[in-house]
């Protein structure tokens, strides 16, 4: 009988694993994945932007992880030779309303204790001549890019050296008890079960009469390449976002490759690994998914309508690229003629308010403990917010 049993091989259940393993060195720990690898899903197709914290409202557990653990991963890299770009980001305002944004985003950095620093326009043209925002800006200093599958290969090396056990190919199919479940290569027995199966947690958790008010809502990103980086992007470049919806806005990213990307888009998915043309199709997915999207459709639920027009427009390269045009003065945009690996946010959706939830969840029943909606900054979150999960639900010393 394992101690631990985790499902999923994303950064959250490496993360988990990490943080029981530090906790006790003698635990005996699995982890399910049901892909060939770890990180196939959102971990590995994910931005890999270390936020540096300053979007999220003061209460949130997304403010209360992101900053420390942007620090945290930013170390991990530097400890273990892992490619990191220290670039920072700035973030442009389009017009003078925007400007109003900017400074909530600022009042929000602070109260999460998170550096910033105003630049004005000089300031801006002069060190990235290709930027343009209006008054000012705001520049993070500590948001970085990072290689997330490099990451994420590199704490499951760290956990096959610590004796965690990593069952590839090996899918959760049911619960049979509150000790046991069923996968595709027998039963397996543990005391406690985390699930971290990013865009099937929901789904799992219901098999433990948990995430009753929640179903996932697949919002697809994708990404145009510029690889040789001829559009000269110096550091992250982003909108001011709607603060309404968990989503950033298309902005420009920094990859650690010396790459430039524009995207990630929020386009509404009809099944869950969605990613391109009939790529595992799941007929039953796409009817439950389907429905609530008509739901949001007619209803809707926090301008979903406008939502998905724009967001499905910015399937065609000319309008995705005209978007950045409020960020940039005279930028190169002809080396972004690639689409690069889409990734699939696992937002969940409240199906009672019909909005979409802000937060990380975490739900307990048992000896069984959920990891719902963590959707970003969950990555750049990872390890503090894993550590706190292990604290507060597993091992009861509450630290809220
Ligand atoms: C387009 C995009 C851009 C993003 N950009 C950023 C960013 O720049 N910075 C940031 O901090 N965050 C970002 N995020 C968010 C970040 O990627 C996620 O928060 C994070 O990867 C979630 O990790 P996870 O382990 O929960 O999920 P996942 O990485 O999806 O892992 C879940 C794993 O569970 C496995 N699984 C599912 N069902 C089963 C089953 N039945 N049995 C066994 N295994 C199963 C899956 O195969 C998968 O490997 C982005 C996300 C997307 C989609």
């Amino acid at each position: 009988m394992y101690d631990f049993v985790i499902i999923g091989g994303g950064i959250i259940g490496l993360s988990i694993a990490k943080a029981l393993i530090e906790d006790d060195k003698d635990a005996f720990i699995a982890i399910i994945e049901k892909e060939s690898e770890v990180a196939t899903h959102a971990s590995g197709r994910n931005s890999g932007v270390l936020h540096a914290g300053f979007y999220y409202s003061a209460n949130s557990l997304k403010a209360k992880f992101a900053r420390v653990g942007n620090k945290e991963l930013r170390r991990y890299c530097k400890a273990n030779h892992l490619k990191i770009n220290e670039c920072g980001k700035v973030v442009l305002a389009q017009n003078e309303d925007e400007v109003k944004g900017l400074e909530e985003l600022k009042k929000r950095g602070d109260l999460n204790g998170v550096e910033l620093h105003w630049i004005d326009k000089k300031e801006l043209n002069c060190k990235y001549p290709n930027l343009k925002t209006t008054q000012k800006a705001l520049y993070s200093p500590t948001t970085s890019t990072v290689d997330p599958k490099e990451v994420c290969l590199s704490i499951k090396k760290d956990l096959l050296e610590k004796n965690v056990e990593i069952f590839t190919n090996t899918k959760y199919l049911k619960k049979i008890s509150t000790r046991s479940i069923l996968t595709n290569g027998g039963e397996l027995k543990y005391r406690w079960l985390i699930n971290c199966a990013g865009l099937y947690a929901d789904k799992i958790a219901k098999d433990f009469g948990l995430a009753k008010d929640y179903t996932i809502i697949p919002f697809k990103g994708i990404y145009l390449k510029d690889k040789k980086n001829r559009s000269q992007l110096k550091t992250n470049a982003y909108p001011v976002p709607n603060l309404k919806n968990p989503f950033l806005g298309v902005h420009f990213t920094y990859a650690v490759d010396g790459s430039a990307k524009i995207g990630p888009t929020a386009i509404p998915a009809f099944w869950r690994e969605n990613y391109k043309g009939c790529d595992n199709f799941n007929f039953k997915e796409m009817i439950t998914i389907l429905y609530y999207e008509a739901k949001l459709f007619l209803t809707n639920a926090f301008g979903f309508r406008a939502l998905a027009y724009e967001e499905m427009r910015k399937y065609y390269k000319p309008h995705l690229l005209k978007l950045t045009s409020g960020l940039t003065n005279k930028m190169n945009l002809r080396g972004f003629d690639k689409w690069t690996t889409p990734g699939i946010r696992a937002q969940l959706l409240n199906i009672n308010t019909l909005e979409l939830v802000q937060d990380f969840i975490v739900e307990k029943k048992e000896n069984s403990v959920h990891i719902l909606n963590a959707v970003s900054p969950a990555f750049t979150s990872a390890f503090p917010f894993t550590r706190w999960v292990v604290k507060n639900y597993i091992k009861e010393k509450n630290e809220q």
